[in-house]
């Protein structure tokens, strides 16, 4: 930390602070304890040196969505601790990769992919936490905007017994991205129903990872545990390469 620029220090603990306060507030408006909401910072297109600020200020938990970013941005920061999420499509090739660093994958959406994650986790002596990843976007699910990722809602029961059946996989829940341009409340009450149905079945699965920058109060108000803030905290990102 010596290193770190003390103007985006600043910047970032005032944007930190601000995005606790609309978590807050909305737990507060929803009737919920602030404490059953947990942020995970989406450091994707940001510096490993922003990570480390983040850490400084108490973050625990930060989130990529890209495997050729994370890996790097993992491993120069492993010092610090941190419990790293992955929130990206994941193709079963980086599953090795995933598993050797990830605490959290948010974005199982297949079988395929719970069994390859399993096998590598097994093979790496480690255990992840999967979530179901549940697909919103009924327009998606009709192929008229194409795929945004997530089962459709009337197979992540049976997503999640797959993942159930992996040794070195927990089920944790579910999480969902809200459709562009629908309203994020409806599909923020869709996920919650498909949250409820997975957790009676497997009471642990408790997780509702839901809720970005432009929608974390409409994600708190339906019962999300967990949102993924990345531009709150972090500002703009600039066009993505590679
Ligand atoms: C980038 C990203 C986020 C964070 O988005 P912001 O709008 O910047 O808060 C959350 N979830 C996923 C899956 C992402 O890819």
């Amino acid at each position: 930390m010596s290193h770190a620029d003390p103007a985006r220090v600043e910047q970032v603990r005032a944007n930190l602070h601000a995005a606790r306060a609309r978590i807050e507030t909305a737990c507060l408006k929803a009737d919920r304890d602030p404490s059953e909401v947990s942020l995970i910072a989406v450091t994707k297109t940001h510096p490993a040196s922003d990570v480390r600020i983040l850490a400084s200020l108490g973050v625990t938990d930060v989130g990529e969505n890209r495997d050729q970013e994370a890996a790097p941005k993992a491993a120069e920061t492993a010092d610090l601790g941190l419990t790293w999420h992955f929130v990206g499509q994941l193709q079963t090739n980086k599953a090795r990769s995933v598993a050797s660093y990830a605490d959290v994958v948010h974005s199982v959406d297949r079988a395929k992919l719970a069994r390859a994650l399993g096998e590598r986790a097994e093979a790496a002596g480690r255990r992840l936490t999967c979530l179901v990843q549940v697909n919103l976007d009924e327009d998606s699910r009709a192929g008229v905007i194409g795929p945004r990722g997530g089962v459709d809602p009337a197979d992540a029961l049976e997503l999640a017994a797959r993942v159930e059946e992996q040794d070195a996989l927990t089920l944790g829940g579910v999480m969902a991205v809200a459709p562009l341009g629908g309203d994020p409340s409806q599909a923020f009450a869709r996920l919650k129903g498909v949250a409820d149905r997975i957790r009676d079945r497997y009471a642990r699965a408790t997780m509702v990872s839901a809720g970005m920058t432009a929608d974390l109060e409409s994600a708190v108000a339906r019962g999300a545990t967990h949102v993924r803030l990345g531009t709150a905290l972090l500002g703009d990102r600039g066009p993505i390469v590679g």
